[in-house]
Parts: C-alpha cells; sequence; structure tokens
C-alpha cells in the first residue's frame, strides 16, 4: 500500500483524488491536510498542518496553492517523503525551491496530470513539425470562475511547447491582444487568451492558422477525477523513483500511466 498525505484535502482537486483513491488499489490516504475548516467536523485523519503528520515513506500529493507548496516541497526532502505536485502559478522563486528540493526525493510536477493533455501535447508537437513556419499559433483557454491564477499552467506549457517547436523564436507569449490599434500580428507570435467563468472544469484549445485553412487541436476535461487519476499514477511512479523532478511524460514512458 502506498501511504498517501493529502495536502488541500478539501479543496476541489483534493476531494476529486480522494474519490480517485476509493476505486483505487494499492493506495491508502493516511492523513488529510487542509488550513480550511471546511472538512468533515471530527471526521478523523485530518490536520491543519503537514509538519505534523509527514514521515519517511509517505508520497504527498498536494493541488493547494504557490506558497504551501513550496514549503511542502522543503519539508518532503527533510523528512524523506516523495511529492506529487499538481499547484499552479508559482513564481520563480517558489519554483526554485521545489527544484532544489527534488535533488533529495523523487517528486513529479505537472499543471495538468490529464492523459488527454499529454497526448494534446505531443500532438501540437507533431502538428508543428509538419506545418511550416509561419501558421499562427494562439491558445485559448478556460476555467472556472474561482480559479486563482491566469493564464492556466496547462497553456503556458503549450505555449513552451510551440515556442520550442520553433526553435525558441518569438520570445514572451502575447497573453491576450489588448484593446484598440494593437496592430497586425507579430510573426512567429504565440498569443495566449484566458476566459474564466461557470464552472468549466478545464478546455484548452490551440488554433493553428495557415493561409485559407486553419487546425484546432483541444482538449475538454470533463471532470477532475481526469487529473487526480494522473495524480495516483504520479504516486505510484514516485514510491519507486530516485530523487528527481520528473513529469506525467515520465510517468507514461514508464508505461504505468493513468488508466
Ligand atoms: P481549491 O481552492 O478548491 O483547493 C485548494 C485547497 O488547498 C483549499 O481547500 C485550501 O484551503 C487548501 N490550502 C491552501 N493553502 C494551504 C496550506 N498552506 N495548507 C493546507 N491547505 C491549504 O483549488 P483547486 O481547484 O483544488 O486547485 C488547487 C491547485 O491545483 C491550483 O493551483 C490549480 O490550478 C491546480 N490544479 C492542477 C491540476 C493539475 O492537473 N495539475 C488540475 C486542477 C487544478
Amino acid at each position: 500500500m502506498i501511504p498517501i498525505v493529502l495536502v488541500g484535502a478539501a479543496g476541489r482537486m483534493g476531494r476529486a483524488v480522494e474519490q480517485a483513491v476509493e476505486g483505487s488499489p494499492g493506495f491508502v490516504i493516511r492523513a488529510r491536510v487542509d488550513r480550511a475548516a471546511s472538512h468533515p467536523a471530527g471526521a478523523s485523519g485530518w490536520s491543519a498542518d503537514v509538519a505534523g503528520v509527514l514521515e519517511a515513506g509517505d508520497v504527498a500529493v498536494e493541488f493547494s496553492d504557490p506558497e504551501a507548496c513550496a514549503a511542502l516541497a522543503t519539508l518532503c526532502a527533510q523528512r524523506g517523503a516523495g511529492l506529487v505536485s499538481g499547484t499552479t502559478g508559482l513564481d520563480p522563486a517558489q519554483d526554485e525551491v521545489v527544484r532544489s528540493a527534488a535533488r533529495r526525493v523523487a517528486m513529479v510536477r505537472g499543471a495538468n496530470f490529464s492523459l488527454g493533455v499529454a497526448v494534446l501535447r505531443r500532438a501540437l508537437r507533431t502538428a508543428l513539425a509538419a506545418l511550416p513556419p509561419g501558421w499562427d499559433v494562439e491558445i485559448v483557454e478556460r476555467h472556472h470562475r474561482l480559479k486563482a491564477d491566469s493564464p492556466s499552467g496547462t497553456a503556458l506549457a503549450l505555449a513552451g511547447d510551440a515556442a520550442a517547436a520553433r526553435g525558441g523564436e518569438g520570445g514572451e507569449p502575447r497573453f491576450g491582444r489588448g484593446k484598440g490599434r494593437t496592430g497586425p500580428r507579430a510573426a512567429g507570435e504565440i498569443g495566449v487568451h484566458s476566459v474564466r467563468g461557470g464552472t468549466w472544469v478545464g478546455d484548452h484549445t490551440v488554433l493553428l492558422a495557415g493561409e485559407g485553412e486553419w487546425l484546432e487541436l483541444r482538449h475538454v476535461a470533463q471532470d477532475r477525477l481526469a487529473f487526480a487519476h494522473g495524480a495516483l499514477a504520479a504516486a505510484r511512479f514516485v514510491a519507486g523513483a530516485a530523487p528527481g523532478l520528473y513529469t506525467l511524460e515520465d510517468v507514461l514512458a514508464t508505461g504505468s500511466g493513468p488508466q
């Protein structure tokens, strides 16, 4: 049994991971950590502070917030616990804290743990390798009204994939088109657009536009279980991996991805 310490357990993703564990043999949630008091009053196994519960050999699975993510990564390295981290929107300093902690224990990080987005990223690389460099790339992401960061980590990952496929040309993506006489689109630009509203779980479209034709690659997450099953596949991987910072691609390469 892989012992999971679930951080952000009362949140949308925390609850989805809880549900995924119920249907997945081989995992046990040893502790649920959340700073919010919204978990069932008096339920056993809940804690407000991960430092009081994390032990060597645990795998912490966290979907919480950037500050909590960086602090947890350091704690995992100190205690000898693995980490599966799904929080997005880390600043460069928080990112560096996680990278440095991953020198001591195994960690999988990902802006999107769904199998479909992993395949979308591969499909984008294939499409861009086959298309002339003059085709324009625009990424549109849609998420629920409560999402804290913008653009989504997945949109940034897709923009990074597109930039890498184009040989790193074009610099920073263009976030939104602005207002007024913004002028023609610059060659090689990668546009990223965020839409917020309602209860969208996650929707990413990559538009590839040429002369007189365009192609659309789209992934829609309808249920957070899609991310939760990927996080559990990552937890299984982390439990047996050497120290290092891994991605969902590394997990999928072992053939043990989400089912
Ligand atoms: P949410 O707000 O519903 O849940 C976050 C939970 O974390 C809350 O219950 C909050 O109380 C708790 N929390 C925050 N700081 C904490 C701390 N210091 N200690 C303990 N608990 C703490 O948010 P969500 O929709 O579940 O998303 C959480 C994160 O996961 C976001 O960054 C989101 O972008 C990301 N996310 C990633 C994926 C992926 O596949 N990687 C998928 C969905 C969401």
